[in-house]
């Protein structure tokens, strides 16, 4: 049976290959402790990659971590079949129509692992399939941001079914806690996805035998930047007579910052057909926003430009931005059941790996180059024309940027 809020009275475990990574910087034991997730990003990763751990050697692992306390492992099930549609820095190994390649080597082989009985007393939380759902949102038909490939995920129904699949398969283990992954505010929160997102997620949570008692809740920001609590505006401000809506930052979004969105979100979730007792997580690993430059109090009152753009603490130049966000810094350490509604604060991408590479790298991942991780990029319609922001020099995703670690440690908020 589950318990309603797995990271209750748990520790979470702390992958060693990470904290290897994270110890071996200058100033990184300071967090090198920290739990964070370990990404199935690939079929090879299930019995792990070039000689590093696969998932029975991790949850070997997590068993060890645990003694006699309760222990959650967590895993970012990140596999699908045309994978990173809007984008080209994660594309994957499986093309659009790999579905049966999807349910039979991927995600198979990962439900007997963790249905074994050795694994019965870990909390095996699994994140499935970041930004995949939100992306048949926003970025298909006939949006401005549509993308062909996201089209074609769309129309052959391969991100639905595989989400459904995983749902059923792993959801059907009594110790594995499904979260589906949510976007973010600066994705979802406008009116014309919110409503229609949570529905599609209903869609894909009762495809191919899944139903929402497979879905223990969902989790937002993973791997983004927004802010956690903008505390010097609010949505329902107004300045020289414009509503903080009519801003350029806020551009009629409903919601602010993360934790307000994660919450209304969860409402809209039941509303959708959800359960009524699903749990949020938000992964605070990039979105602290400290160092100098954060703000100490509101915008001066000249303009809602001024005010909102003075006091915000994500120094982004649009919330479309996502990859190795110059100026970013760790957010709030991984904690249960920070606030209403929310199970968790989690370390989901593991600090220090990133994004995407700045420039072309050949490689055997399935890896592409997207221009939003080349600092120079001024952008397209998904982040409204914007430079994209991202620090230089970076190698491809997922791979170790020890430049954008020192500065995720310097930038952190709360301070080290
Ligand atoms: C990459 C994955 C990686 C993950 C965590 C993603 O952007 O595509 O390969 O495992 O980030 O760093």
């Amino acid at each position: 049976t589950k318990v309603d809020n797995p990271y209750s009275g748990a520790k979470v475990y702390v992958n060693p290959e990470w904290s290897a990574k994270a110890a071996a910087e200058t100033g990184g034991s300071r967090i090198s402790n920290q739990p964070t997730g370990v990404w199935l990003d690939r079929i090879a990763a299930i019995n792990g990659v070039n000689g590093g751990m696969g998932l029975r050697a991790h949850l070997d692992a997590a068993l060890a971590q645990k003694g006699s306390g309760e222990e959650v492992v967590q895993l970012v099930v990140y596999d699908l079949p045309g994978r990173d549609c809007a984008a080209l820095a994660s594309n994957g190994e499986l093309g659009p129509t790999e579905i049966d390649k999807y349910k039979t080597q991927f995600i198979d082989p990962i439900a007997t692992i963790l249905a074994d009985s050795k694994y019965a007393g870990l909390r095996i939380v699994t994140t499935i399939e970041i930004d995949s759902l939100p992306n048949l949102v926003t970025n298909t038909g006939s949006r401005a941001t549509a993308t062909p490939a996201c089209d074609t995920m769309k129309a052959n129904g391969n991100y639905v079914k595989g989400v459904g699949y995983a749902l059923n398969k792993l959801g059907a283990i009594p110790n594995v806690y499904n979260y589906i992954d949510a976007g973010h505010h600066g994705w979802l929160g406008w009116d014309d996805n919110f409503a229609p997102s949570a529905q599609l997620f209903y869609q894909a949570a009762t495809a191919e035998g899944a139903t929402v008692d497979d879905v223990h809740g969902f989790i937002t920001n993973t791997a983004n930047y927004s802010a956690l609590k903008e505390n010097n505006f609010t949505i329902n401000d107004s300045v020289a007579g414009k509503s903080v809506r009519e801003s350029k930052w806020v551009d009629w979004n409903r919601y602010v910052d993360e934790q307000s969105y994660a919450q209304a979100f969860r409402n809209q979730l039941v509303t959708a057909g959800f359960r009524s007792n699903i749990g949020m997580l938000i992964d605070t690993s990039r979105n602290g926003w400290g160092g100098a430059a954060r703000p100490t109090g509101p915008g001066a009152t000249t303009s809602v430009d001024t005010y909102v753009d003075g006091g915000r603490y994500d120094r982004r130049f649009n919330t479309g931005n996502w990859c190795n966000q110059s100026g970013a810094g760790l957010g709030e350490r991984p904690q249960a059941a920070p606030a209403a509604g929310i199970d968790a604060y989690v370390w989901m991408k593991p600090p220090g790996e990133s994004d995407g590479s700045s420039s072309a790298i050949a490689n055997d991942e399935g890896k592409g180059f997207d221009r939003m991780c080349d600092p120079t990029y001024t952008g397209n319609p998904r982040n409204n024309n914007n430079l994209s922001g991202a620090l230089p020099n970076a190698p491809l995703s997922g791979h170790w940027f020890s430049a954008q670690f020192q500065q995720l440690m310097q930038n952190a908020y709360p301070p080290l």
